[in-house]
């Protein structure tokens, strides 16, 4: 067969493309280029959904976020990526809604170290839901304490009203994300920027840590006549989650204005079970299982060392179990700090004037 040189060219030409868009797909610099979360499957949003659901997908993610940040900070190109606008992907504190649930008698024996401790870095963030008009706390707190006016008992209306009261608070600020914690949470903030960073943007986002290891079920006593169940999942309030505006918007017409209340009576259940509810079992969007989220429902003295600085959240067990709290050491004695949160927070913020240590221990850095 004879090949006109004409067609020779054009053969030699098209293996040459081919070849440099081979080239462009394997070099090193297209993975600085990309960040490496945006490496989810160009897919439409329940693929992108599915690929993001199991519990070790959403903590690789958070490390990946973090990994990229390293080596892109290290590029020359991106030195001073801090100031840099093309960081605005990375969410900062500015973009959190912080709901901290309490009541008046624990305004002292936990807010108190809360305060002390990681609401002091996120100060205009935060909010505190309490049911009492405590003039010490709003001294100190000013408008960031909320007094819910909720009855202080720990029955389901009463905590479903906070709750309510939580996210109606949330959806009148424009923040990006609601985040919700108990009092005997310490939130990592910088745990939490990186793992919210790792969404893709704009997507609807439940994430926390599920109090069981089966899905809830329950009929659908809202949507249907009560005849049929519904099976969903719940993140765990004791060990705090995280929902995206959007989402949290998809909720309004089981949640905002009181309706939240009239929700959780329907279905009977109590509050973080109910957003459950109406996130899984209503809009059908799944939740993200993560286990960065801690409560004092899980045995904390397990957790290893090497990976405390990386959890979104941590507990510390009550007064029944005082030695459910994470083992860390550091320089204060267990009465000096029981819970262990100044212990972490000194290794997040050395610099804080009450750390006796000004320098990272060089085993966690
Ligand atoms: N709480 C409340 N009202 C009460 C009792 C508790 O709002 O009457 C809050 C408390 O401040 C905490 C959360 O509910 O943020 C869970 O309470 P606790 O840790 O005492 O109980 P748990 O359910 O974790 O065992
Ligand atoms: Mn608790």
């Amino acid at each position: 067969m004879k090949i006109s040189s004409i067609g020779l060219t054009k053969i030699c030409f098209l293996l040459s493309v081919s070849l440099c868009i081979i080239l462009l797909f394997l070099s090193p610099w297209r993975q600085h280029v990309l960040p490496r979360p945006l490496l989810v499957p160009a897919c439409n949003l329940t693929c992108a959904r599915s690929y993001l659901e199991s519990q070790s997908e959403v903590t690789r993610l958070s490390t990946a976020a973090q990994d990229w940040k390293r080596n892109h900070a290290k590029s020359p190109a991106n030195a001073g990526l801090k100031d840099d606008p093309r960081s605005s992907d990375h969410l900062r504190l500015d973009d959190l809604f912080i709901a901290v649930k309490t009541t008046k008698k624990y305004h002292k024996t936990r807010v108190d170290l809360l305060l002390q401790t990681w609401i002091s870095q996120a100060n205009k963030q935060t909010f505190i839901f309490t049911d009492y008009e405590d003039q010490v706390l709003r001294q100190r707190a000013g408008s960031q304490m909320v007094n819910t006016n909720c009855t202080a008992v720990h029955t389901r209306q009463a905590l479903c009203c906070k709750m309510a009261v939580e996210y109606d608070k949330f959806v009148l600020s424009s923040k990006k994300w609601f985040c919700h914690v108990d009092d005997d949470n310490y939130l990592n903030l910088h745990a939490l920027l990186d793992l919210l960073s790792a969404f893709p943007h704009n997507t609807d986002v439940y994430v926390g840590r599920p109090s069981l290891d089966h899905p809830v079920e329950t009929l659908d006593r809202v949507k249907g006549d009560g005849s049929s169940s519904l099976k969903f999942w719940f993140a765990t309030g004791g060990a705090g989650f995280c929902i995206s505006r959007g989402l949290a918007l998809k909720m309004s017409p089981w949640a905002s204005m009181g309706n939240f209340i009239s929700t959780a009576e329907k279905v009977r259940l109590p509050d973080d079970c109910t957003i459950g509810y109406i996130i899984e079992g209503l809009l059908e969007v799944k939740m993200q299982h993560s286990n960065l989220f801690h409560s004092h429902l899980e045995n904390l003295q397990i957790l290893p060392q090497i990976s405390l600085l990386q959890q979104v959240t941590l507990s510390y067990g009550g007064p029944e179990n005082r030695r459910n709290v994470v083992r860390i050491p550091g320089a204060f004695s267990l009465e000096q700090d029981p819970t262990k949160f100044k212990t972490i927070h000194c290794l997040l913020y050395p610099e804080t004037s009450w750390c006796p240590q000004k320098k990272r221990l060089p085993f966690l850095t």
